[in-house]
């Protein structure tokens, strides 16, 4: 069916019972029932519009918006949004980087590439749904704006409020959040609050606060931060010449990355810039695994729990976008593991030693693909593409307590000890001399 040419090119619409809301209604879930509510994009209209030429062409843009690896794609995004008027910080743009050769022989895989995402301004994806969230919160006039975060979405809201002179409200919960993290949001200058509850409780309170006080919600519930995260999926595949992958890897928490990837997917193919569809595989962790749980037991329930993990950006017991996600694997013929907690610092370790780095939560997609292929569910010789979501600089602490092995309750497999000499050349021929550098003799 094509829309009369007077209609809007975008609504919001919910998922379950198709009810649609104008774009600018600041709404966050279906006033019909209550459901999630997605940006949907009049397909059959921009179809001539968009073309794989297109978005080449902007590959040599210097100027925003269309030098930002999120607005190169304006078209999918936020087609009606005046140019003049998005908050950008050029995010996106990140490396597609292929494995080196010890860390996909640790992994068990031939052809593994890793999209990384801590390569955003503020060291995550949050970056790429913040700059279409907060510029729909400009375009409707928001004067404050609130999160439940983890800390990335945190640290990412607080710099791009700042960019549009909107008051950052942002709650986290208490002793649970990474020193990175935490830091950004306090030197962005948001209202940093650390709620006496976990992320689950912070985010309840948050959306109880923002219907109360009119104030603009930008958790992962906000359509326009789910448009923005698609471009990783578009991006990736232009970096690839649009061949897409067997396996798209990625961790889950709130699950609002496993749903724009599902909805970037079908609308790519929808539009015929790609011709098949990846499989998604979601990776969780252990003592935050409600999705999977649901997963193993054919989403016959939907569950529920107290979220335990080192890996503070995924500990999440009740994930908001929990429905969606599942239609990305519904529509992928994707899968749910999940990895331990010693799996995601051993990965970590891995990969940040091959000299790429990543925060813990990002290490579970590797993990996990180390995992899938023990298991035989991925073959070795599969294409597959995980994706970093966070950068190492996020969670500083934990590096330095594995390597130190002061990590409490963790083996420290792969420590790079850090070590004290006195200061003179004796001791650094004993240290020349040690297992880590063998081959240096004094001249
Ligand atoms: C937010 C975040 C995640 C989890 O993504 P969801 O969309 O909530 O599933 C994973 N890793 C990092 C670094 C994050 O910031
Ligand atoms: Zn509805």
């Amino acid at each position: 069916m094509t829309a009369a040419p007077s209609s809007p090119i975008s609504v919001l619409q919910c998922i379950d019972c198709g009810h649609t809301h104008p774009l600018d209604d600041p709404v966050y879930v279906c006033g019909q029932c209550g459901g999630l509510l997605a940006v949907e994009h009049d397909l059959e209209r921009l179809r001539p519009l968009v073309s794989r030429a297109l978005f080449d062409s902007r590959l040599g843009e210097v100027e925003p918006p269309y030098n930002s690896g999120v607005w190169r794609y304006k078209e999918l995004v936020f087609p009606g949004a005046p140019a003049e008027h998005i908050i950008t910080r050029g995010e996106g743009n990140t490396n597609l980087y292929r494995v080196p050769p010890k860390l996909a022989a640790w992994v068990g895989a031939d052809r593994l590439m890793l999209k990384h995402e801590g390569e955003n301004p503020t060291g995550s994806f949050k970056d790429r749904g913040m700059t279409g969230g907060m510029t729909h919160a400009h375009l409707v006039g928001a004067t404050n704006a609130a999160c439940a975060s983890t800390g990335n979405t945190s640290a990412s809201m607080a710099s791009y409020a700042a960019l549009a002179g909107i008051r950052a409200l942002v709650f986290f919960p208490h002793g649970n959040i990474a020193m990175g993290k935490l830091a950004q949001s306090v030197a962005y200058g948001a209202v940093a609050v650390q709620v006496q509850g976990d992320f689950d409780a912070c985010l309840d309170l948050v959306r109880q606060a923002t219907r109360r006080y009119g104030i603009y919600l930008l958790n992962s519930v906000n359509p326009f931060r789910l448009e923005g995260q698609k471009t990783i999926v578009f991006e990736m595949l232009q970096q690839r010449r649009w061949r897409a992958p067997d396996w798209i890897v990625l961790p889950g928490g709130n699950l609002g990355n496993t749903s724009a990837f599902g909805k970037a997917l079908r609308e790519l193919r929808a539009l015929g810039l790609i011709d098949r569809l990846p499989r998604i595989a979601v990776i969780q962790a252990e003592g935050a695994a409600p999705f999977y749980q649901s997963f193993r037991e054919g989403f016959a329930e939907r569950h529920t729990v107290t979220a335990h993990t080192v890996a503070t950006a995924i500990k999440i017991g009740n994930p908001a976008s929990f429905v969606k996600a599942r239609r990305t694997l519904e529509l992928t013929g994707g899968i749910a593991e999940i990895v331990s907690d010693q799996e995601i610092v051993d990965a970590k370790a891995m990969i940040d030693a091959a000299g790429i780095g990543c925060e813990p939560a990002s290490a579970a997609s590797v993990a996990g693909v180390r995992k899938l292929i023990a298991n035989g569910v991925i073959r070795r010789d599969e294409d597959i593409v995980a994706v970093l979501t966070g950068h190492l600089l996020k969670d500083p602490d934990l590096i330095i307590h594995y390597h130190q092995g002061t990590l409490d309750g963790f083996q420290s497999t792969y420590a790079n000890r850090l070590r004290t000499i006195t200061p003179d050349l004796e001791s650094v021929e004993r240290l020349l001399r040690g297992d880590n550098a063998p081959g240096l003799a004094p001249r």
